[in-house]
Parts: C-alpha cells; sequence; structure tokens
C-alpha cells in the first residue's frame, strides 16, 4: 500500500508530502490549541515512523515554540497557515489534519483536553448543518 499523504498552505508556496503511517489524530481542546488554531481544536495527526519531505516552500516554515512548554506550532511565513512540525527532537512528526490535501484513512482517536473545550463548544453536534455558505 502506498502510503504517501500531501499537503500545502493556503497560499500554495508550501506543499510537502508524508511517507509512512500515521499512529494516532487527536483533536485538542486545550487552550493553547484554541488560541494557535483561532478554533475550537487542533486536529493533529501523530507519526513516529513517518518521514516528511518538503516539496516547495520549506524556506517559509516557521516555528514557534511556547516558551518552558512542549507546546509547538510551525506555520507559513506569507499565508500563516498550519504546516507540520518535527518534535521531540525529531522524533516525532505532527501534521495539522486541515493542511492534508490527501485522504487519510484514520479517524480521530479522541478529543482531548475536553474539560479545557471553550464555553461556546458544547453540544455542536446539535447545531444545523448547512452545506454551503448560509444565504
Ligand atoms: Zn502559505
Ligand atoms: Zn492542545
Amino acid at each position: 500500500m502506498d502510503n504517501k499523504t500531501v499537503g500545502s498552505c493556503l497560499c500554495g508556496s508550501i506543499t510537502f508530502e508524508v511517507s509512512g503511517p500515521f499512529e494516532s489524530f487527536f483533536l485538542c481542546h486545550c487552550s493553547r490549541c484554541r488560541k494557535d488554531t483561532g478554533s475550537a481544536y487542533a486536529a493533529n495527526l501523530f507519526s513516529t515512523t513517518a518521514t516528511i519531505t518538503w516539496r516547495s516552500g520549506q524556506d517559509l516554515v516557521r516555528t514557534f515554540q511556547l516558551p518552558s512548554t512542549r507546546h509547538q506550532r510551525s506555520f507559513c511565513s506569507s499565508c500563516g497557515s498550519a504546516v507540520p512540525s518535527l518534535q521531540l527532537g525529531g522524533a516525532l512528526l505532527v501534521v495539522p489534519a486541515g493542511s492534508l490535501d490527501s485522504a487519510v484513512d484514520i479517524r480521530p482517536n479522541a478529543h482531548i483536553c475536553f474539560a479545557s473545550r471553550a464555553t461556546w463548544d458544547r453540544q455542536i453536534e446539535d447545531i444545523s448543518k448547512i452545506d454551503e455558505l448560509p444565504g
């Protein structure tokens, strides 16, 4: 089976390819992930064995490490999109699920730091679903 997964940032300057399987997929609702995504949670795929190859724009990748924590985020310096980062001294590849352009064969394992979720993030599965933009 071909385990290649491709992705890119919003402006298209950064493109990458991930080879190898993901071991876990978590939706993290902690306050740091809410800040750095601007959203309800960060959806990240994790792998200790996959490798990343930057196809373009590697010079635009910037990494922010929150001082005194293990919270790290890589992003495109042109458009700000989240892009993959190597963490724990390169031992762990963290790939933002929203940066991917190809399908992955893994479903999220869990919502994590769920007790820290935003006050408005309650029963959101009950909210109406609109297939396009609201009219
Ligand atoms: Zn970009
Ligand atoms: Zn988090």
